[in-house]
């Protein structure tokens, strides 16, 4: 398919996971056999799951799209439950993904909310991550420890998102070239921080609104959680193949409605 990419634009859409176990509670994650589902519907659609990179790549260098339309796959936090119960599943598909960890926090547990629904839960390690970096994932930064970047002193905040990068680099023996904002928090000068501190692009959990041109900064996405039904996300996938490819060329047929929220 062709796809006419205006430039400063994003044309493929994100979808944004946490958990993926047996029994998650739904407001943090999908089961295992829910996930199965949804990626086979996003395959049945004509998706191809991707990583961030990938997708920046293409839009970058490229004006005909080979194959499926991509979809970038994303994942905060390292959850060892994305190795152990996402990945397999994806890997059946062909599919890869963005998967952001917290550098500090790598094969712990998450200890930076007290809320015990996401407090505690293990993080995938080191040597785990890099199998999966080997097999095509793509490791992104989530910052080194977790915080609130809006209410960080500025020095605090640029370390966090600075020194990160290098950090999980070496970990990971891989580049790392995109970031995403703990807690979806941010102020316009982290942007800034983020782009100053050489990646590529940056995932909020801002949720997409028709005709709100893309910042490569602050890209927006759509939430996956257990409490979205099967039927509501082939729909929003649905919505999506049609929607993505009108809007990157020119929205001409698409009259933004401010506001409304996909
Ligand atoms: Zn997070």
């Amino acid at each position: 398919m062709t796809l006419p990419l205006p430039l400063g634009s994003f044309p493929f859409p994100i979808l944004y996971y946490h958990r993926v176990a047996p029994g998650v509670d739904p407001r943090t994650g999908v089961t295992p056999e829910r996930f199965r589902r949804q990626m086979a519907i996003l395959a049945s659609l004509g998706y191809r799951g991707v990583t961030l990179r990938e997708a920046l790549a293409l839009a970058a260098g490229q004006r005909e799209i080979p194959g499926p339309l991509p979809i970038v796959l994303t994942f905060d936090d390292g959850y060892l439950d994305n190795y152990d119960h996402a990945a397999p599943i994806l890997g059946e598909l062909g599919f890869r993904a963005t998967i952001y960890f917290v550098a500090e926090r790598m094969g712990g547990r998450v200890d930076w909310t007290g809320d015990p629904l996401w407090g505690g839960h293990p993080l995938m390690d080191p040597g785990k991550a890099r199998e999966l970096v080997e097999m095509g994932f793509e490791a992104g930064s989530h910052t080194l420890t977790h915080p609130d970047l809006a209410r960080l002193p500025e020095a605090e905040a640029r370390r966090e998102i600075a020194e990160s990068r290098p950090r999980l680099s070496d970990l990971l023996s891989a580049p790392v070239t995109t970031f995403c904002y703990p807690y979806g928090s941010f102020l316009p000068i982290h942007a800034g921080m983020v782009r100053e501190a050489g990646y590529s692009a940056a995932r909020t959990v801002r949720r997409y609104r028709l005709g709100r041109p893309e910042d490569l900064m602050t890209l927006a996405c759509r939430p996956v959680s257990g409490r979205m039904g099967l039927g509501r996300f082939a729909l929003t996938a649905a919505a999506y193949r049609m929607l993505f490819p009108l809007r990157s060329s020119g929205g001409k047929r698409l009259r933004p409605e401010r506001g409304e929220s996909l």
